[in-house]
């Protein structure tokens, strides 16, 4: 197995790693790995088509991708050895990695690990839905991935369960492209997200949202035919018919790739997490302002 050493691996690189090569560099360090599991620098950035980035950082109204591909020409500039298509499966308490990358498994030695490998979406799997399972259920995430990214149609007559940000979001992005967003299913009495959000997409796209209600059944085999909508306050259930499921119901840091050094009571002393996977940040310049802050720690 070929065998790599370096003074700094980092794990991820979305907004939280591109930056953190940022911080790693002016703190003086030269040897700086940055491993990424996708083609391409950017991570989440690079599947928000919509503005509404970097107004903190560059006090400008970016979309997305614009906002990494500010990151991403710094990057080009700094001294980090970029690994794309490598995946970093496991890290060892004796400061070594394992990574699979296009030529096979690579062990990394390193003085200080910063993880930064975002975080996922909690999926319909994880509530108490009875019912089947049939196609045209996903994430909000994967929906915009899809849409934005791969060119992919993900359906029509949608119904968002959740109306956190990204929900919000999707949601306009669907509207914007002709789709009928049917409801957006909220068990508290208020929707969630941003003031903003609430301003630019529920608001301005006239989004019908249903608060006070859960969804507690699913129906249909082959195609999604409608969900089974739980009023809270009268227990009352009504079919809502749909042939589109999506959910926005949180999101799990990723860290398994840590695995035993999150065990203990305390994190080892060359051990960082930075950006999603350490807590979800609502926005990216909170990511971003993290990241740099390691300047003073590492
Ligand atoms: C739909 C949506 C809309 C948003 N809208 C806004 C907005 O309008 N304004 C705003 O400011 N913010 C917005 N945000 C939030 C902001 O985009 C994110 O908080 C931020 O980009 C997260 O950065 P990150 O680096 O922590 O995580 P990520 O971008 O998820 O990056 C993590 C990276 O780590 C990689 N990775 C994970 N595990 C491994 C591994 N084991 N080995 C190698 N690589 C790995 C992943 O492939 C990924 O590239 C939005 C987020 C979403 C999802």
């Amino acid at each position: 197995m070929n065998t790599l050493y370096t003074d700094i691996l980092i794990i991820g690189a979305g907004a939280a790693g591109m930056a953190a090569v940022l911080a790693a560099e002016k703190k003086g360090y030269q040897k700086i790995l940055l491993a990424e599991r996708k083609e391409t620098p950017g991570g989440v950035l690079l599947q928000c088509t919509h503005r509404g980035f970097g107004l903190g950082y560059f006090r400008e109204d970016l979309t997305g991708i614009e906002y990494a591909d500010r990151f991403r020409r710094m990057l080009e500039k700094s001294c980090a050895k970029i690994l794309n298509r490598t995946m970093v499966l496991q890290l060892y308490q004796d400061r070594t990695a394992l990574l699979a990358g296009k030529d096979g498994l690579t062990r990394v030695c390193f003085e200080k690990c910063i993880m930064a490998t975002g975080c996922r979406e909690r999926t319909i799997q994880s509530l108490p839905v009875g019912g089947t399972r049939p196609s045209g259920i996903m994430t909000c995430g994967t929906a915009q991935k899809l849409m934005n990214i791969d060119k992919l149609e993900i359906g029509d007559e949608i119904v968002i369960l959740g109306t956190g940000d990204v929900g919000q979001i999707v949601a306009r992005d669907l509207i914007k492209k002709g789709r009928k967003v049917l409801a957006m299913i909220e068990q508290n009495d208020v929707p969630g997200g941003l003031k903003r959000n609430q301003e630019q997409c529920l608001k301005a796209f006239s989004i019908p949202v249903m608060l006070k209600t859960q969804i507690t059944g699913i129906c249909g085999s082959g195609r999604i035919e409608g969900v089974i909508v739980r009023h809270l306050d009268t227990e009352a259930e009504e079919f809502l018919p749909c042939r589109t499921l999506l959910t926005a119901i949180g999101m799990i840091p990723e860290r398994e790739a840590a695995g035993k050094l999150l065990e203990g009571a305390s994190l080892p002393d060359w051990f960082y997490l930075v950006g999603n996977c350490d807590y979800v940040h609502d926005i990216v310049d909170s990511v971003t302002a993290d990241a740099f802050k390691l300047e003073s720690v590492l």
